[in-house]
């Protein structure tokens, strides 16, 4: 059972002293275990994984393109909560295994790695994360489409940067319905970015209706 297995593999990562941070507080993947849809972030806060400003922006764009939190499996490259949120890479290097074997349990249909961090595990020469995102990738059994981080849209990444996160779930969201799925025009108030966003069509980098909106 899925579960035991992930119960299991939780206990040996708590027990973890691979590296310098295993003295900080260890939190773990959550979601649905097995899950179709897996996103994978850089490093924890204090008490759950996407807790905060960036946690709260991905629940945003996840009701706009029709996922429920439950949809998806939430994870990152580092288990430890990392003191001043600084993250190396010898830390994600100790730490790989346990991504491994936790895709193993969850068997996603679909990884989402976000942000440069997470990607690179992907794709070992990568340079620029805008190289790549909204690109789909195949990594041995998983189909993989890199996106942006969520926080990056709070520290200088601004709509566009959701824009193109949103155009990337929804291109998610049709290869897992089997559909070219299309989202009407809709308008969402957005209390992180403080403005209200236009959402349009699948796909497409929305900025342009953003800015229009702005306008009005
Ligand atoms: N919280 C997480 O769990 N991961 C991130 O990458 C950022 C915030």
């Amino acid at each position: 059972m899925n579960n035991v297995q992930w119960e299991e593999l939780a206990k040996q990562i708590n027990a973890c002293q691979k590296c310098r941070l295993a003295k900080s507080k260890k939190v773990l993947g959550g979601g649905n275990v097995p899950c179709d849809i897996v996103l994978v972030g850089e490093s924890p806060g204090e008490k759950e994984v996407f807790e905060g400003k960036a946690g709260q922006l991905l629940t945003d764009i996840l009701t706009i393109v029709g996922f429920l939190r439950k949809d998806v499996y939430f994870t990152n490259i580092i288990k430890c909560h990392p003191p001043n949120n600084e993250t190396t890479a010898d830390s994600a290097l100790s730490c790989q295994s346990w991504l491994f074997q936790e895709l193993e349990i969850i068997k996603p249909k679909i990884i989402m790695p976000m942000g440069t961090f997470a990607t690179s595990f992907f794709i070992k020469d990568m340079t620029k994360i805008s190289d790549v995102r909204g690109k789909w990738l195949q990594c041995g059994d998983y189909k993989v489409m890199p996106t942006f981080h969520p926080a990056y849209v709070l520290h200088g990444g601004g709509p566009m940067a959701n824009d193109y996160i949103i155009s990337d779930f929804l291109k998610v969201r049709s290869e897992l319905m089997g559909i070219n799925n299309k989202v009407k025009a809709i308008k969402i108030k957005s209390k992180l970015l403080n403005d209200t966003i236009l959402v349009g069509e699948g796909g497409v980098p929305l900025s342009e209706l953003w800015l229009n909106l702005k306008q009005q």
